[in-house]
């Protein structure tokens, strides 16, 4: 019997080891890995570079305190700040921990420049933020929520796509609009360009922050290094995780100088965040994906499977909805309930992942082949002709 708390419904499987795209299970069996941890390890499993860069770090320093420059980090901060529209960097260990630090910093720069009453942050019904007290109230989510009460204050929030909605919940005092440009456990709903534009300019309008919560698709993985760039949008603030450690966790708060200001000594820190170890990590994946055609590729491919899954979607029009998302955040949406789908795919050596809507979430590492996107296609036609 597990001593581990019953929180999570965990498939009866377990891995041994991973190379690339792919998973060996303890039984000797081996699994095409298109979970990657969900989005998290952009360079798959056990990627040669990362190993070499992490073993050379464990030698030297593992963690000082930030109490200390630590030039790693100082690395990190610097290149994803000269790559985007930041200006600072704040690192910490996980998703949530950036989104709650984005709530704070953009409370903190309404009080900051006196304006303390300003501090109500404007969600999307249903959204993912991460599972924080903070977090799930800012989700809006029953189910999320439900016995986590009190209530925290201060979050709002509109059904997606319903504008009218959006600017009817803007008040005097709202601070920021936090939005995920590609909607990941809420099932690969992207946020079209001209909708993100039309929300910069309402930001700027009623002067309140755009928050942009790229904790999942961020990192190359809409095909872009950040989903919100195709827009050429700028937000002020900007959460990122899974995909900047390859696996190990990292955090980071990216943002602009004006709102970077009001986080002067005291007011954010983190025991861990942006250690030497973790800041190695993140700049090795950094090395790999600013590589000269990297992105171009991680688009190359995209297109071919998406093309590929357009293709099983037409031969299977009454299974599947819909195929959407952008670079390798895929969503393939079914009509019924997706969660026996998922179980046939794994029968077949191939791991996915739900999202909300009937989702079935489709996430190789960055660098995976196209020998591999032919084999999960062979397997998805596979189940949709055996499928009932
Ligand atoms: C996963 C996720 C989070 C939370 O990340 P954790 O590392 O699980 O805390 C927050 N926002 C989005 C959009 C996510 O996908």
């Amino acid at each position: 019997m597990s001593a581990l708390a019953k929180n999570y419904n965990r498939r009866k499987i377990a891995f041994k080891r991973g190379k690339g795209s792919f998973l060996y299970s303890t039984n000797g069996k081996k699994y095409l890995d298109f979970v990657q941890g969900i989005a998290v390890n952009s360079l798959g499993h056990a990627n040669p570079y990362l190993i070499r860069a992490i073993n050379k770090q464990a030698k030297k320093v593992w963690h000082v305190s930030n109490a200390f420059i630590i030039p790693e980090g100082e690395k990190l901060a610097k290149r994803l700040t000269q790559k985007t529209f930041a200006d600072y960097v704040i690192f910490q260990n996980s998703g949530v921990e950036a989104t709650e630090a984005a709530i704070k910093v953009a409370r903190r720069y309404f009080y900051s420049i006196g304006k303390p009453n300003k501090n109500r942050i404007l969600c999307v019904k249903n959204s993912f933020h991460g599972r924080t007290i903070a977090a799930i109230f800012a989700s809006g989510s029953k189910k999320m929520t439900e016995g986590f009460g009190p209530k925290i204050a201060g979050f709002d929030h509109f059904v997606f796509g319903n504008h009218k909605s959006l600017k009817k919940k803007i008040t005097k005092n709202t601070a920021a609009i936090m939005v995920e440009p590609i909607m990941g456990e809420g099932g690969i709903k992207v946020i079209p360009d001209w909708c993100l534009k039309e929300l910069r300019k309402l930001c700027n309008k009623k002067k309140i922050l755009l928050i942009l919560d790229e904790v999942q698709c961020g990192i190359g993985r809409s095909g872009n290094f950040f989903a919100f760039e195709k827009s050429k949008v700028k937000p002020d603030i900007v959460p990122i995780a899974k995909g900047i450690g390859g696996g190990f966790p990292i955090g980071a708060l990216l943002m602009t100088k004006k709102v970077a200001t009001a986080m002067v000594p005291g007011t954010h820190g983190s025991t861990f965040g942006g250690n030497p170890l973790a800041m190695t990590v993140g700049n090795a994946v950094l090395d790999q994906i600013f590589k000269k055609g990297f992105l171009k590729s991680v688009k190359k491919m995209s297109k071919y499977f998406f093309n590929e899954l357009i293709k099983v979607k037409n031969d299977y029009p009454k299974l599947i909805k819909e195929v959407r998302g952008s670079g390798l955040l895929i969503g393939l949406q079914f009509f019924n309930d997706q969660r026996k789908f998922i179980q046939k795919l794994e029968n077949n050596k191939l791991l996915t992942i739900r999202a909300a809507e009937n989702v079935i979430r489709i996430l190789p590492p960055l660098n995976v082949k196209k020998s591999e996107i032919n084999l999960a296609v062979k397997i998805i036609r596979k189940v949709c002709k055996e499928y009932k």
